[in-house]
């Protein structure tokens, strides 16, 4: 029976493989769900949980700083509300399309039931790249996508964030727009900065939440990140706060990335060095490579896309934590991790690891956390910027980092539980997505047919 809806789903787009991939994912955990509760299959939630509730598509034409036009594409996917406004953040960057944003969103609607909080699902983004581009650029181009997604959003309709290649800058310059436009000072966006409405420690909170993850799935096994080698790859924001909190709890990480290659530091990221990398990434916005120029215990390894893996994950390590893109770990990288002795992985990037790969982790039986748990923390935090905004209020760095520790607690325990409920013991990805989906699909039951 899912069976035959995925294949419906897969025939109508069979031009998003991002998005077929993810839904498949969930289709195979929720099995053993409908199994017990056909209920969910009498009211179609399956067919109507994979598609949008609404899909916007925009043009967004802008001018560089000779005065050049150009025109690039807007999205805003609202994915599902059944519990709360649409949340989700925005990603710009050229590979983005519609299929990617539908996966992204999909992923969302799951990842923030699981947070506990009352946020439906949500994800858009743009082709724009900001990589090379000045601040005036960048400025132009953010103010141009809010002047058409401000009719689109609200506080208690859909409330945009960050993703790849949309931080605190981009964030300013589209917050200022909707405020313009709008006449309004709302908690509209997240990730806002502290001065005008920001949450402390959600600029960490995905990394931070991810390393969280990573420790309580450790401590089913009786062990701490103390003294334990890691490897990270990307270097934006994910990447940066993750390896900070992987240096407090007293492991190593010795791997950053980009688009362009690697470092390797056998010596391990220090703080210091890691303060490094954060003013050439978020100020500078210099390539990675620099790292191993300044610091001559790493060396630098550009990407070869003819060698069919990433080196990266071919180093002896204790704990890998993804946390660039989607699909960056193909079947043979899975291996190679294995290889080296990596018995956990938590996914700070949104699927990252190839269904290979994952059916690899799930046989090696290793502490498998995929990002709709383990990169949680992200939405959850923004969770918390909201009501703050709500309550005008701001609670302190401590206040926020306990509730966002407490939360990536929270759901580590509900995929443990709901994988037991289905007799699934250790497997997360089951895990995750059957407590994600229970809350949505009773929700959209109590809803009726909408
Ligand atoms: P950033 O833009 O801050 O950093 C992205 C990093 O990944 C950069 O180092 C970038 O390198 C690298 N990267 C991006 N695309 C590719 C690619 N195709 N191949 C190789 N490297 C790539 O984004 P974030 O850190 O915010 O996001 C990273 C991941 O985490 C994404 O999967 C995102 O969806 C996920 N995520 C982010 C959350 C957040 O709160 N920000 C919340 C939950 C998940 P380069 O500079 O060369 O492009």
């Amino acid at each position: 029976m899912i069976e035959a809806i995925y294949q419906k789903v897969a025939e109508r787009d069979k031009h998003e493989p991002e998005f077929l991939q993810a839904v498949r994912e969930v289709f195979d955990s929720l099995k053993v769900v409908v199994e017990k509760r056909p209920i969910y299959l009498k009211h179609k939630i399956l067919e109507r949980i994979s598609e949008p509730e609404r899909v916007i598509l925009f043009r967004v034409p802008w001018v560089d700083d000779n005065g050049e036009i150009h025109v690039n594409r807007g999205f805003r996917i609202e994915m599902n509300s059944a519990i709360g406004p649409y949340k989700g953040g925005l990603r710009f960057h050229p590979s983005v399309n519609l299929g990617i944003l539908k996966f992204l969103a999909f992923e969302q609607v799951f990842k923030n039931s699981l947070t506990t909080l009352p946020m439906g699902g949500g994800k858009g983004g743009s082709d724009f790249d900001p990589k090379g581009k000045s601040d005036n650029e960048v400025m132009r181009f953010c103010q141009s996508f809010m002047m058409e997604l401000f009719r689109h959003i609200g506080p208690n309709t859909d409330v945009p964030a960050g993703d790849i290649g949309v931080g605190g800058r981009e964030i300013g310059y589209l917050y200022g727009m909707y405020k313009k436009l709008r006449n309004e000072f709302t908690g509209v966006l997240t990730g806002k900065g502290l001065n005008w409405g920001g949450s402390f420690i959600r600029p960490e909170a995905t990394g931070y939440g991810q390393v969280y993850f990573a420790a309580e799935m450790l401590k089913t096994r009786g062990k701490s990140f103390n003294g334990l080698t890691c490897l990270v790859s990307g270097s934006g924001n994910v990447a940066q706060f993750c390896t900070e909190k992987v240096i407090q709890l007293g492991g190593k990480v010795v791997t950053l990335s980009d688009s362009n290659g690697f470092i390797y530091d056998e010596e391990g990221i220090t703080k210091e060095k890691l303060a490094f990398v954060m003013e050439l990434k978020n100020i500078r916005r210099g390539r990675i490579k620099e790292y191993a120029e300044k610091f001559s215990s790493a060396v630098y390894k550009p990407i070869d896309p003819g060698l069919g893996y990433n080196p990266l994950w071919d180093i002896k390590a204790d704990v890998a934590l993804p946390s660039a893109t989607q699909n960056e770990i193909n079947g043979k990288d899975a291996q190679n991790l294995i290889n080296n002795g990596v018995f956990c992985v938590s996914e700070g990037a949104n699927m990252p690891t190839m269904p290979e790969g994952v059916d690899l982790f799930l046989d090696a039986k290793i502490l498998y956390g995929p990002g709709k748990a383990a990169n949680a923390g992200g939405v959850a935090t923004s969770g918390l910027e909201m009501s703050q905004n709500s309550l005008r209020y701001n609670w302190s760095r401590e206040e926020v980092d306990k509730k966002l520790h407490q939360i990536m607690i929270n759901i580590h325990k509900s995929c443990i539980d709901a994988a037991n409920a289905f007799g699934l013991q250790g497997n997360y990805v089951a895990g995750a997505n059957i407590a994600g989906f229970l809350k949505v699909a009773d929700s959209m039951i109590d809803q009726g047919v909408v």
